[in-house]
This record gives structure tokens, C-alpha cells and sequence, in this order.
């Protein structure tokens, strides 16, 4: 099976939780406290590796990030192209939840920005269909090199355009797959965010994206998948008791990642990240609730 190669964020999540968020000006005292490894990469990468695919990570983080790096090592993680960024610091997501699950997020990408064009390993697609995965929380040129060098390198190149900013139609030529919520779609084509599975769909037919495909994640409502000359096709999530959605688009990428690197068609691929994404908000915390691929085919019956 080849390797993923993710390029992207690596953060420490610091998660209080709180009866209500402050509000501004004011001070609250938090019920509990947890430290974390998050980050969309780190998130993605793990994801795909519980899933059992070998997986590496490109990515700068400070001085301060070995416990960071060991966890992400004992995930299966290889860390090897992690490169440090001595006058910075690891990139900080400072998470707030309060009872009813709402939460505020205020990220120092640290690190992440340090990223550059070149900390990229010269061949980020080593073999034909090594999926490279790649996300926003690093510099836009970072996302177009590492995007046209893997394409041109015969990968598989799967762009989760999160958090939401404009991409480069040139970067978009060469994505295989691109993974957007109904936020992020909205931002890539100047449009209102769409509603539901309809909505999309419409935006879908209308606007044509030059990547070869589309995979639109609709939260409750599962996915949907364009491919070029054929009708969007929605896969709807299971019902299941959703307890904490952070990190469900993550999930979704990595099991996507880890399926296509298995060589499954896209349609096939997307039906299990529903799956596996739809297993991981029913438990606390991006990575604590990432499905192995055992609990995700017991899942399936
Ligand atoms: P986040 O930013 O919270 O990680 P996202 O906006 O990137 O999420 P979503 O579209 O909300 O991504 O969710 C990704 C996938 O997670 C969905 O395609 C679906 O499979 C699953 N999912 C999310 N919310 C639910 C839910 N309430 N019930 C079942 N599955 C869900």
C-alpha cells in the first residue's frame, strides 16, 4: 500500500471547558482543563494512521514540542520530515467549550507560518498514487508548491481547503480531490453558502471547479461527491448520538486519505469517511474519538 504524506498544521490544543463562555471583559473560571496534539494535519494524519495506513507528516513546530512528537509517533505517525522552527513555538489552539458544547477558538499558527517551499522533501509523492494530503492552516504558497509538485510527481493530491480563503484556479488544476464543507465551497466559488445537500448540488452543477473531483461534507447531513461528467451523488451519515463534532471533518479526510491510498474508488472512499467521520463525533475530543479500522468495520455490521 503507499505512504500519505500530509502536509500541514501540527498544534497543542489547550481545551477548557466552562459553564457559559466569558463575555467580553470578563473572567471565568474553567470546570476542566486538557492538553492535546491537534491541528488539522497532526488531526488528519492520525486519523488515516488508526486506519492503518503508513502515513508522514511535513510540517515546523517550536522547541517545545517532544511530548507533541512522541504522541504523534506512537499514533504511527513518521515525524522524520517534522522540521524545527528554533526561534518560534509550537502552533497553540486555545479552545473554550462551555455546557451546551458551543465553543471559541483562538489559534497562534507559531511554527505553521514558518513553514516554507523549502522544508518540502523533493519527492512528496514517492510512488504512483501516494496520496498527499494538505490543508489551509499553512502558508498559501506552502499548500500551491506542495499541491503542484506531488501532481506532478504522479499523486494523488487531496486539498482540504479549511479554514476558508480563495485558492488559485492553477493550485485547483492539480487537486484530485478536494474535500470542502459547505462554508469553505461557498468561499472557493464567491457564493452564499449553500443549503444542505440540495444546495450544494446546485452550486456543484453551476460553478464548475477545475479539480478533478469534489467531496462537499454536509455535517449531519453525510457528503457528496462530483466527479467530472456524472451527477453529484449524496451519501447520507449515519444517525448516530453526536456528542462533539470537533474534528469530524478531520476524520473525514484521513479515512478518505486512507481508503484512496488503498486504491478504492472515490464513491467507495467517501462512503467510509462518512462512516468513520459520523463514529468520531460520538465521543469527546478530535483524536480520542478517531475510529481504529476495526472499530469502524464492526461499526458497519
Ligand atoms: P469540523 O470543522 O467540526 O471538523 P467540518 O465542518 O469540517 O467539521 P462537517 O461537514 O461538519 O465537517 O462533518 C464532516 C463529516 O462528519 C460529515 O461528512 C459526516 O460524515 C460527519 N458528521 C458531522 N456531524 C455529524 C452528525 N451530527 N451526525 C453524523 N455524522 C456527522
Amino acid at each position: 500500500m503507499p505512504p500519505i504524506t500530509v502536509v500541514g498544521s501540527i498544534n497543542r490544543d489547550l481545551v477548557l471547558t466552562v459553564e457559559d463562555l466569558p463575555r467580553p471583559g470578563e473572567t471565568v473560571l474553567a470546570r476542566g482543563f486538557v492538553e492535546g496534539v491537534g491541528g488539522k494535519g497532526a488531526n488528519q494524519a492520525v486519523a488515516a494512521a488508526r486506519l492503518g495506513s503508513r502515513v508522514r507528516m511535513v510540517a515546523r513546530v517550536g522547541p517545545d514540542a517532544d511530548a507533541i512528537l512522541r504522541a504523534l509517533a506512537a499514533e504511527g505517525v513518521d515525524v522524520g520530515a517534522v522540521r524545527p522552527a528554533p526561534e518560534s513555538t509550537t502552533g497553540i489552539a486555545s479552545v473554550v467549550v462551555d455546557r451546551a458544547g458551543e465553543n471559541t477558538i483562538v489559534v497562534n499558527p507559531g511554527a505553521n507560518a514558518e513553514l516554507s517551499v523549502a522544508d518540502l522533501p523533493q519527492r512528496l509523492a514517492r510512488s504512483a498514487g501516494e496520496v498527499v494530503l494538505v490543508q489551509h492552516e499553512i502558508s498559501a504558497e506552502v499548500v500551491a508548491a506542495a499541491v503542484l509538485r506531488a501532481r506532478e510527481q504522479g499523486g494523488t493530491v487531496v486539498l482540504n481547503p479549511a479554514p476558508a480563503r480563495p485558492v488559485a484556479p492553477e493550485v485547483l488544476a492539480a487537486v484530485d480531490v478536494l474535500v470542502p464543507n459547505l462554508g469553505e465551497l461557498a468561499t472557493l466559488l464567491g457564493a452564499e453558502p449553500p443549503a444542505g445537500p440540495d444546495g450544494a448540488r446546485e452550486l456543484l452543477e453551476l460553478a464548475a471547479l477545475p479539480c478533478r473531483a469534489v467531496v462537499v461534507t454536509l455535517g449531519a447531513d453525510g457528503a457528496l461527491v462530483k466527479q467530472p461528467g456524472r451527477p453529484a451523488v449524496h451519501l447520507p451519515a449515519p444517525v448516530v448520538d453526536a456528542v462533539d463534532t470537533v474534528g469530524a471533518g478531520d476524520t473525514f479526510c484521513g479515512a478518505l486519505a486512507d481508503s484512496l491510498a488503498r486504491g478504492a474508488d472515490l464513491l467507495a472512499a467517501a462512503e467510509r469517511a462518512v462512516r468513520a467521520a459520523s463514529l468520531a463525533v460520538t465521543g469527546l475530543g478530535a483524536q480520542s474519538a478517531m475510529p481504529s479500522a476495526a472499530q469502524l468495520d464492526a461499526a458497519a455490521g
